[in-house]
């Protein structure tokens, strides 16, 4: 977009149209909240309360991220500047719907140009679906603000899960397996590997089996290669 701008005034249209569709994320937002169902709330209440394990994400100061928020100045992350609000789904504006009309009948999706989360009605109980489409949103919104942050928290979990993850490196070659990723990629999106090892850790902390947020078979595929 940023070829087309010839002058002042190009510029300005482009400021305009961005703090428009802003305006309208915004709006729509409202509008969601105030006509929330009573199934549509509950699930808003779920997602609030499983928000704690993303702090990472949210550059929590008591997360592994902790380091990288602090500046030689001043601190990104003090307690009148914490990123965990702004942060968060919510902060965020992401809205949540239930359906039964899932395209391929799939558990859920987000449309990220529409921060929208949406949860097939028939896994609606399954806080593991939630947790999947939630960490694809966080995902975005982490890169929203730069791609060191995105890299610096795959270091991070690395350096976490080294130890409690037996056969980690092999688990990661396989998923990155640029055949195995494009096949995956047409099958369900793409599934980065901040999303492998941020889905593992959450595993992990909700003492769920090993990609159980993760989905797509890996947990009946990493026992039949006898790597988990
Ligand atoms: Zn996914």
């Amino acid at each position: 977009m940023l070829d087309s701008v010839n002058n002042e005034y190009d510029l300005m249209n482009i400021y305009k149209t961005t703090a428009l569709s802003s305006d309208i994320q915004t709006n729509k937002y409202n509008v969601w909240f105030a006509s929330r169902t009573a199934e549509v709330y509950d699930l808003t209440i779920r997602v609030l309360m499983l928000e704690r394990y993303f702090d990472d994400m949210m550059l929590d100061k008591k997360s592994i991220m902790a380091k990288y928020t602090k500046m030689p100045f001043n601190d990104f992350s003090d307690d009148t500047n914490n990123g965990t609000d702004s942060l968060s789904l919510m902060g965020q504006h992401y809205r949540f719907e239930i359906s039964t009309n899932i395209q391929n009948d799939y558990d859920g999706y987000n449309d990220q140009s529409e921060k929208l989360i949406v949860i097939n009605k028939s896994v609606i109980n399954n806080d593991n679906v939630i947790l999947h489409e939630m960490l694809h949103a966080h995902e975005q919104i982490l890169l929203s603000i730069n791609h060191i942050v995105r890299d610096a928290l795959i270091l991070e979990l690395y350096k976490k899960l080294k130890n409690q993850v037996k056969n980690l490196d092999a688990i990661i070659d396989f998923h990155a397996n640029i055949n195995h990723n494009i096949r995956l990629s047409e099958l369900g999106g793409e599934h980065s590997l901040l999303f492998l090892l941020k889905s593992l850790e959450i595993d992990l902390r909700c003492n769920n089996e090993l990609f159980t947020v993760f989905g797509y078979d890996y947990n009946r595929n990493f026992k039949e290669l006898n790597l988990i």
